[in-house]
């Protein structure tokens, strides 16, 4: 799995052409190290017409997975790209919290 983004995660992108921008994480693709994040790296998908499927075609947006090492964890309090700590809790449970402000980082699912 990769380094310490998950699903539902908040990241900011370090690299590339949307660089500085944030989203969610709504895939992860582990096989590639990739994962989707919501509204960004869209690429224009062509959409075939299948009259069998009753698909009409024609161009679509769609976001395209972008590798996870161009990513990290974004603490929206500090406005920028963390590297999370564990904090351990009293009834045992770990959560991923900024280093910098104390504040949480994990989504609720
Ligand atoms: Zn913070």
């Amino acid at each position: 799995m990769a380094p310490g983004i998950r699903k539902n995660d908040i990241v900011i992108v370090r690299q590339g052409k949307d660089k500085g921008k944030t989203g969610k994480v709504l895939q992860i693709k582990a096989e590639t190290g990739k994962a989707v994040v919501e509204r960004l790296n869209y690429v224009k998908e062509f959409i075939k017409p299948d009259r069998s499927k009753n698909v009409q075609g024609g161009i679509m947006d769609k976001e395209a997975p972008i590798p996870l090492s161009r990513l990290m964890l974004y603490c929206e309090d500090c406005q920028t790209g963390v590297r999370p700590r564990h904090k351990r809790h009293e009834d045992g449970t770990r959560t991923r919290v900024c280093p910098k402000c104390d504040n949480g980082l994990d989504q609720a699912k």
